[in-house]
């Protein structure tokens, strides 16, 4: 299977061979490998081997590739390392934090006392605004 590839992207180079990782896992579309700077320990990546930067240009066939091959590491995580809860998490674009702008997967085992930081706590919404925005995305599907 041949994949759409990007010369200075370093995932493309990693799923090329031509950099090291600590490979969990490949498949056809995928491969999952530790990330090498962990929040948490665990922390994992599953990765489409094709280079589609993000949510709005892959193929849905890779998505849920990508999504069966973070399913498998979590499972994996969950038996294994024992967390006490774990984070899929995939950012789309510089202002949602993507530094490496290639799909992937976070897998992020949590554990108690851990000091990532990426939940938040609830505060009820506007709901005219929201009725609002539902109808311009519905109009959007
Ligand atoms: P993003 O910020 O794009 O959602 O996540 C990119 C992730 O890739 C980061 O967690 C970062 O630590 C990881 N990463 C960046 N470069 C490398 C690398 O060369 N090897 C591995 N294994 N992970 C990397
Ligand atoms: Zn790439």
């Amino acid at each position: 299977m041949s994949h759409p590839t990007d010369g200075s992207c370093i995932f493309c180079k990693i799923v090329a061979g031509q950099l090291p990782c600590f490979k969990l896992f490949e498949d056809e579309a995928t491969i999952a490998f530790m990330d090498i700077n962990p929040v948490n320990p665990g922390h994992a990546l599953a990765v489409a081997k094709g280079h589609w930067p993000t949510v709005d240009v892959i193929p849905p066939e890779i998505l849920a590739a990508v999504a069966k091959t973070a399913q498998r590491v979590a499972k994996a995580a969950m038996n294994t390392l024992t967390p006490s809860g774990l984070n899929l998490l995939q950012s789309n674009g510089e202002g949602a934090g993507q530094s490496v702008p290639h799909l992937h997967v976070h897998i992020l085992p949590r554990y108690p006392g851990d000091k990532v930081r990426l939940n938040w706590t609830y505060t009820p919404g506007d709901k005219a605004e929201i009725e609002a925005i539902c109808n311009r995305l519905k109009a959007a599907l």
